[in-house]
């Protein structure tokens, strides 16, 4: 069916189609040309990393991040169970075992309350989400990482041009990883990113990113030829897909302007039916600047979610929950988890509910929503 009010709409600045016919234009579409390099060099300069690698997802970015930090058969790897599946591939491809943490009920992030409880002689690495591009409590997980020796790997897919106490996030473990999927705030339709934050890593880096061989050496000149060095797989993004993304770029800091904008809105034409106690509205730290990459509320049960789901619908508003919680996957009961293990990320996924969000949802379908919503809980609704 569609929906008068979509659960998601990509923005698009308008430059889009103008750089990606530059691209045509210039014969270079595949990987590696001008757009990548600027696009790139948009990271390294905005976030004063080493190195950034521009590939075809997260997911890529992820994959290489776990090549990278070395992980393999009979590590684990500590992930959220609250989380894209993803996150937890990424480890589990290199034969590694992933160990899903509960999360926080506040933020819905790694609860790193719970770590040091998870840790054994086999973990290798830590892989926090910044859920709603909020950032998990960071200084206590790096803390811990460096006590073990542990590899930070963010999966920041959700969390380009947010910041934990004044550092963006993504850039403060070893690694981190943006997506650029056409659900996400910026976007190329399908791409992401990979922030190599220890330039010792970056070499490498771009050989596995570039199906193991050292062609990145190869074009700057450095090498006469090039050949097989390394493990790899195919994770460039195509040229003509950066033209893209550096349309939505240039206008990061306008799409994150609009995006906090309807935020605002949702939360202050809900916060009549918070204060009654009859849902629950996101929540961020003071220390963290996110980047309104969504907006949830959690409702007291899953059959209070289904109904408000089927409510809007029949109201031509499109809703979504979000994650089956990997341990309670098929996967996950291979591994080992049971219903019941993890009662934070599985009370959260059963009761949470994603509300249409998009830059240019306009003040007055967020109003329509937030009237719906009223309706449903039998509140008259006033406009603020
Ligand atoms: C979107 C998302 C991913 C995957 O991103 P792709 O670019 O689609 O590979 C991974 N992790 C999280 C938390 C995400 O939200």
């Amino acid at each position: 069916m569609t929906y008068r009010i979509p659960f998601n709409k990509p923005f698009l600045t308008g430059h889009e189609l103008g750089y990606i016919g530059r691209a045509l234009a210039s014969g270079h579409i595949a990987g590696d040309g001008a757009y990548t390099r600027q696009c790139e060099a948009f990271f390294q300069g905005g976030l004063g990393v080493p190195r950034a690698l521009l590939t075809n997802s997260c997911t890529s970015a992820l994959e290489i991040a776990a090549i990278l930090a070395g992980i393999g058969p009979g590590d684990e790897v500590i992930v959220p169970s609250f989380t894209f599946v993803s996150t937890a591939n990424a480890f589990y491809l290199r034969g590694a075992k992933p160990v899903f943490a509960d999360i926080r009920p506040d933020t819905l992030n790694l609860d790193e309350r719970l770590l040091p409880g998870l840790i054994t002689g086999h973990t290798r690495a830590i892989a926090p989400v910044h859920y709603a591009g909020v950032g998990c409590e960071m200084d206590a997980i790096l803390a811990l990482a460096g006590r073990h020796g542990l590899t930070v790997i963010e999966d920041a897919a959700q969390a380009v041009d947010a910041t934990y106490k004044g550092r963006p996030l993504g850039t403060l473990g070893q690694f981190g990883a943006y997506s650029f999927h056409e659900t996400k705030n910026l976007t190329c339709g399908e791409g992401g990113v990979l922030l190599v934050n220890d330039p010792a890593y970056a070499e490498r880096a771009e050989i596995i990113r570039e199906k193991g061989t050292n062609r990145s050496q190869f074009f700057r000149g450095q090498v006469d030829k090039y050949t097989w060095t390394d493990l790899g797989s195919s994770y460039v993004m195509a040229d003509v897909l950066a033209a893209f993304l550096w349309a939505q770029l240039e206008k990061m800091a306008e799409i994150t302007e609009r995006r906090r904008r309807v935020h605002g809105c949702y939360s202050r034409y809900l916060r009549p039916l918070a204060e009654r106690g009859l849902l629950r509205l996101p929540y961020a730290p003071e220390y963290c600047r996110h980047n309104y990459h969504m907006f949830y509320i959690l409702l007291g049960t899953l059959e209070a979610r289904t109904r408000l789901i089927q409510y809007l619908k029949a109201k031509g508003i499109q809703t979504t929950f979000h994650y089956v919680p990997l341990h309670t996957s098929k996967v996950g009961e291979q591994l080992g988890y049971r219903a019941g293990m993890l009662p934070v990320s599985e009370t959260l996924g059963d009761t949470l509910l994603r509300l249409p969000f998009y830059a240019e949802l306009a003040e007055a379908e967020i109003i329509e929503v937030c009237r719906e919503i009223h309706g449903f809980f039998g509140v008259d609704f006033r406009e603020a």
